[in-house]
């Protein structure tokens, strides 16, 4: 049985209760996709949903976001925190600085960064946060908003902005747009009246907006729901094009649950 860790954490409460004997779900997630531990280890975790799963490349996804992660903390631990967080729009406090990302509030020093609500922090928006202060754009925002294929070099990328974010997005629009609605709360955002069938502005971080607009299908035509994503003409002072990808991605999950 081989399962990827971030699968098998969707599956889990992301309590980090540790009644499995790890420190956290996603440590168990890791230990589970290299056979380390048993499905049942964890009280909360249904195995029946296991085998939908398919198989995966079990734990190198993971090893290889623990990978990054450390080089780019070792690159955190140059940066003087508190001279970069007005630039980013942050807050430094103490000895740490206190990040809105997406649905959360992060403390993140350079050696950890932690969700306040107690939430499991995955590798990869680990990754993007301190790729967010590495980048230290100072550049103002241009308030002007484009598509990612504006951006050089970003033909393969728009590809995946389109199959992992904007076709779920607009298959979700398509399906329940009262659900999109509902969970927009959940982030910082505001709806765009008056532009497309539904547009809104959510903030990824301080200094990284994204807009998304919404298409209705109509069905007798055989026309099915759009969705298209937009970045601030400026996005790429803030990070590089993987993560402005990542900030998609990881914004869909959000919003439909599925993390
Ligand atoms: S995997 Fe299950 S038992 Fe382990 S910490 Fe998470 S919820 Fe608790």
């Amino acid at each position: 049985m081989s399962f990827s860790p971030l699968e098998i954490v969707k599956l889990l409460p992301k309590t980090n209760c540790g009644q499995c004997g790890e420190v956290s779900c996603l440590a168990f997630a890791v230990a589970l996709a290299a056979g380390k531990k048993r499905p049942e280890d964890c009280p909360y975790l249904d195995p029946e949903k296991l085998p939908s799963l398919g198989p995966s490349p079990a734990a190198s996804e993971i090893d290889q976001a623990y990978r990054i992660l450390e080089e780019v903390k070792k690159k955190a631990r140059a940066l003087n925190l508190a001279e970069l967080a007005p630039d980013l729009g942050l807050t430094f406090e103490k000895d740490h600085l206190l990040i809105p990302y997406l649905d959360a509030l992060v403390e993140l020093t350079p050696e950890k960064a932690r969700r306040q609500d107690g939430q499991e922090l995955d590798p990869r928006d680990q990754i993007l946060l301190y790729n967010y202060l590495i980048f230290h754009g100072r550049e103002p925002l241009s308030g002007e908003f484009v598509g990612l294929e504006t951006f050089p070099n970003s033909i393969s990328k728009v590809a995946t902005l389109r199959r992992y974010a904007e076709e779920k997005l607009a298959q979700a629009f398509e399906k329940d747009p009262a659900f999109l609605r509902k969970r927009l709360s959940l982030f910082r955002a505001r709806e765009l009246p008056g532009e497309a069938d539904w547009a809104v502005e959510i903030w990824i971080l301080p200094r990284m907006p994204l807009r998304v607009y919404f298409w209705e299908g109509e069905p007798e035509e055989g026309l099915s729901s759009e969705a298209k994503i937009l970045y601030d003409r400026k996005a790429l002072v803030y990070l590089d094009l993987e993560s402005l990808v990542f900030c998609a991605e990881r914004l869909t999950e959000r919003w439909l649950g599925q993390d």
